[in-house]
């Protein structure tokens, strides 16, 4: 059952996919694990999308802010529909979570908001990568360009194994490169430096993405090759 669940999620376009079983999540914050959402959830899936390569070559602030958001609708459009899928085939049911927004959990003063779930606690239960220094999720084939999505369900699914750290040691490029020394060595990112430096509005009011140095910089971006 879990292979033809993981290949229904590929098929929708996925390029990557995993499952955690809740005693993976013993130890995460009140309020953040899959049964504080849904008490019954017996199984964390979570998938990702990658960015094409070539998006971090763009210079222009519009076009890469412009497809990483279109990503996350694709991401949130591939769960809808394989969490319907999935209900479909089994005696089961199947919850989506929004892998960007909306979410409740803001700090004004910091600027620091947390999802419903921490799509990048979730990968890395699930199998899909280790966070790397600069807090990015990095995965041995796609480096850290995934987009991640997670289903919740009550099927009782086993846990995949954990994945490799691909974070090299003794690197420290992504600290290094951040123009308002952001990412901490604890590896946290303080987001009331990163996000007034990061996103913005052209003049005709589109958005527009103006850093993402730490995620071009590092030399695992593209994953192991
Ligand atoms: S996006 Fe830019 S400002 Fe934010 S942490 Fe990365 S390098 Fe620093
Ligand atoms: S730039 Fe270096 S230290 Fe930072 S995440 Fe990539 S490999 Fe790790």
């Amino acid at each position: 059952m879990k292979e033809t669940i993981r290949q229904t999620i590929l098929s929708l376009g996925a390029d990557v996919c995993g499952f955690a079983a809740m005693e993976r999540f013993r130890d995460a914050p009140a309020g953040f694990s899959p049964v504080d959402i849904w008490p019954a959830c017996r199984t964390a899936i979570a998938f990702g999308v990658a960015l094409p390569k070539g998006l971090l070559e763009a210079s222009d602030e519009l076009i890469y802010g412009y497809f990483n958001d279109q990503t996350a609708k694709l991401v949130d459009r591939i769960g809808l529909d394989a969490a319907r899928r999935i209900e479909a085939q089994y005696a089961a049911k199947v919850m989506p979570i929004p892998c960007d927004g909306p979410y409740d959990a803001w700090d004004a003063e910091t600027m620091t908001g947390k999802g419903i779930l921490s799509m990048k606690h979730m990968a890395i239960a699930c199998g899909l990568g280790q966070m790397g220094k600069s807090s990015l999720l990095l995965n041995p084939a796609y480096g850290n360009r995934l987009t991640i999505g997670v289903l919740l369900t009550d099927l009782a699914l086993s846990s995949d194994e954990p994945s490799e750290s691909i974070c090299i040691p003794g690197c420290t490029r992504c600290i290094d490169v951040c123009p308002v020394h952001a990412i901490q060595p604890d590896g946290t990112v303080q987001q009331w430096q990163c996000r007034p430096n990061t996103y913005g509005r052209n003049a005709r009011g589109f958005d527009t993405v103006r850093c993402n140095a730490c995620r071009r910089v590092c030399p695992m971006r593209f994953g192991k090759e």
